[in-house]
């Protein structure tokens, strides 16, 4: 068994700021903060710790029920924001999908910080949410590291097995994170420069594979098919 483990931001669509839109409209609305602090990093990182940081930096107590008054509003203005940006699926992810869903033991999963129901509104924007049947999300937990070891554990109980005995894993994503996490878990890690980051960054991190686009994958496809 094979379990391929795909980043959402960056690595499957662009949302053309459709995430960080939302965030800013519920600071706005439910904090009263007009523009949020461009000082916090979103890319790479989990909803729940990109929200404790920005509610620290504006003087919010970063407490579950500012988070849980963040989340379903969040969740509530997300379909909208998604609406209303144009962003894209990336090249070559939908192809690859397939590849993988044609193979004999290959699964794929998701591996974000996205909080389940925000990677729901967006992978349902875009037609990918019926790909996948388990992952990793950034609702409970504020490490990358910590959200790969509960997409391994969400992969096992999904697939009943063991996937860290005689399973091979793959993290796909498009920032560093991406690749420390995979280290994390264990993982073959595919670097793709379709986020924010520049392929020459994402090498300086060690990833196994490092591909332009997606449509690459050749190298990933010989691997996961091998
Ligand atoms: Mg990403």
């Amino acid at each position: 068994m094979k379990v391929c483990f795909f980043d959402i931001d960056g690595t499957l669509i662009v949302s053309g700021g459709a995430g960080q839109k939302a965030f800013a409209r519920v600071f706005r609305e439910q904090f009263g903060v007009d523009e949020i602090s461009q000082a916090v990093s979103f890319a790479g990182r989990s909803d729940r710790a990109i929200t404790l940081d920005l509610l620290a930096a504006h003087d919010v107590e970063p407490s579950d029920e500012n988070w849980r008054r963040f989340h379903d509003a969040y969740i509530a203005v997300l379909p909208e924001s998604l609406a209303a940006n144009e962003g894209t699926v990336l090249p070559g992810v939908e192809a690859l999908i397939a590849t993988f869903a044609a193979a004999d033991g290959v699964e794929v999963g998701l591996l974000t910080g996205n909080v389940i129901r925000g990677a729901e509104a967006k992978l349902t924007h875009y037609n990918l949410w019926h790909h996948f049947a388990f992952g990793g999300f950034g609702d409970t937990h504020t490490s990358r590291d910590e959200i790969a070891r509960a997409a391994v554990v969400a992969a096992g109980e999904h697939l009943g097995i063991s996937p860290n005995g005689d399973s091979r894993l793959a993290v796909i994503g498009d920032t560093v994170h991406d690749i420390t996490c995979a280290r994390a878990i264990g993982a073959y890690a595919v670097a793709v420069p379709t986020g924010l980051t520049s392929i020459d960054e994402l090498r300086a991190a060690e990833p196994d594979l490092a591909v332009e686009t997606l449509e690459d994958a050749k190298t990933l496809i010989d691997w996961i098919t091998a």
